[in-house]
């Protein structure tokens, strides 16, 4: 683990590699390369690059913003594909949404019950291996203890190749000639550059995008909630059920007024006496933007509050087996389900999920439900299985870059059809796959042959000619 984290190549150092004539990976003296890491100041370690004025930590293949499923995805695809890659991510651990919305499965990973691609079965291969407590798998999805899964991800990233930093932010993108050309992160050290010869952008709010001054979409009007995972433990199943909790919580709504109007339950994992609730808050405090500073933070805070009076009300109830439960932890943050989307080639829309379209240049498709937001009373509708163009992924009009995830080419509700996160991961997987290609034959990405790009995801295990669209195995969320 350590020395992948060393081994990430300086500019500087890949010019005297090139003089040596030595191959891309691995043959950096850790001395070297660890000091960008370990010691000196940003300016102290090289110039800067022309472009930015940020000292150059890295320079690599193809650059993944953000890792979330999409982001898991993008990086393995990549790095499966022989791409030097590296993946930065915001939190100190990797899984997005998956691993900080406690109690969450993660859905459509083998809808049907069948295997969706190399990359799914590689992260359900991982879970499995630490035993039962790890994961459950459902009817199209797995149930995971999240501390599991940020193992397992490591695993598989460390499997394939992936070079990784935790608790790097991309704070802005360098863009040459209408081309991104790499992201300036933030870290301890301050800023930093890592260029690119692709950047994936699965940072969910489309950040990279944003910044380099692409087209984005997003409608304050329409946005969908932001929720707080709450755990809660020391619960006597054979005594309490949630249906008694939910009575307590909704009881006490006039003595704790932040008390949200709509909160579900989620299954509980593997043998424990825990229970874990999505708790829906902020749908009660009007359409809040996640990447407005001010909303962010009216949602975060609010989110604690509401969760507090929620607990509160749990323990003042008459029910002695309620008194008892007790409040083991949140999320570390909202889950965000919504914000800015890129607009690409091709803006898939809730018409394509609900008639199952088909499309030539099809990388992946998309299954479950349209899913506005979770919490009762929101629109949840069985769609089909559809296709995604290339073309969802690729920007309108900038280079360089690619888009995965929840920050793909859609409209608001073409975004809710896709939102779960086996699809998230699959077009990931083929932005990743697109990124790795298009480096090595030294073209854009809007340049590739789909047809080839099909041809790898196949080889992939992704079977892009799903026949049955009707989803008649899809048996619950
Ligand atoms: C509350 C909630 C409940 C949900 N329920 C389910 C469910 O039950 N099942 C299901 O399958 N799906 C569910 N979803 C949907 C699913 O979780 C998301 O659609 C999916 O996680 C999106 O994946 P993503 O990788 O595109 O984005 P995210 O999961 O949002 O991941 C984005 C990643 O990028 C990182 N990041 C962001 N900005 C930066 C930056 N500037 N620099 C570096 N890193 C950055 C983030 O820290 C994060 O790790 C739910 C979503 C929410 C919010």
């Amino acid at each position: 683990m350590y020395s992948r984290l060393v081994n990430i190549p300086f500019t500087a150092e890949k010019s005297a590699r090139r003089k040596r004539g030595l191959t891309r990976r691995g043959l950096f003296p850790a001395s070297l390369a660890g000091a960008a890491l370990a010691g000196k100041s940003a300016s102290a370690m090289r110039p800067a690059e022309p472009a930015t004025k940020y000292p150059v930590l890295s320079t690599v293949d193809v650059l993944v913003a953000g890792g979330g499923p999409a982001g898991i995805g993008a990086a393995l695809g990549a790095a499966r594909a022989g791409a030097n890659t590296l993946l930065v991510e915001n939190h100190s651990f990797f899984g997005g949404v998956g691993a900080w919305a406690l109690g969450m499965p993660i859905n459509q990973v083998r809808p049907g019950g069948k295997p969706r691609s190399a990359i799914h079965e590689l992260l359900v291969h991982n879970l499995l291996r630490y035993g039962d407590q790890a994961v459950k798998i459902g009817s199209h999805q797995l149930w995971c203890n999240v501390e599991y899964l940020k193992v397992a991800l490591l695993d598989a990233l460390d499997e394939v190749g992936v070079r990784y930093l935790v608790h790097v932010r991309a704070a802005d993108a360098i863009v040459e000639h209408n081309r991104v050309a790499g992201v300036v992160i933030a870290t301890k050290r301050g800023l930093m550059a890592v260029r690119a010869r692709v950047v994936v952008d699965c940072t969910g709010d489309a950040d990279v995008a944003y910044y380099a001054g692409a087209e984005v979409m997003l409608d304050p009007e329409q946005l969908m909630p932001m929720t707080l995972s709450l755990a809660l433990t020391n619960i006597d199943k054979e005594k309490t059920r949630f249906d008694d909790i939910e009575a307590a919580i909704r009881k006490a709504r006039k003595k704790y007024p932040l008390v949200p109007a709509g909160f579900i339950e989620l299954e509980t994992i593997a043998h424990g006496s825990s229970w874990y609730i999505n708790h829906s808050g902020t749908a009660d405090l009007g359409r809040l933007d996640a990447t407005d500073p001010v909303q962010r933070t009216h949602a975060e805070c609010t989110s604690h509050r509401q969760a507090l009076q929620m607990i509160q009300a749990v323990r003042e109830s008459d029910n002695p087996s309620l008194r008892q439960i007790e409040w083991i932890g949140a999320g570390p943050q909202v889950g965000v389900r919504e914000t800015r989307r890129v607009k690409g080639l091709y803006v898939i829309t809730e018409e394509d999920a609900m008639h199952g379209r088909r499309f030539e240049d099809a990388i992946a498709w998309r299954t479950g439900y349209l899913d506005f937001g979770g919490q009762k009373g929101a629109k949840f509708t069985k769609m089909k299985i559809h296709d995604v163009p290339y073309r969802c992924l690729v920007p309108e009009k900038l280079d360089g870059l690619l888009m995965a995830g929840r920050c793909m080419s859609a409209t608001h509700a073409g975004a809710a059809a896709g939102k779960s996160m086996g699809n998230c991961m699959a077009t990931g997987h083929a932005a990743g796959l697109a990124a790795a290609l298009a480096v090595a034959k030294r073209i854009l990405p809007r340049e590739l042959s789909v047809h080839e790009l099909q041809e790898r995801l196949r080889a992939d295990g992704v079977n892009l000619d799903v026949r049955d669209r009707d989803q008649r195995d899809l048996r619950d969320a």
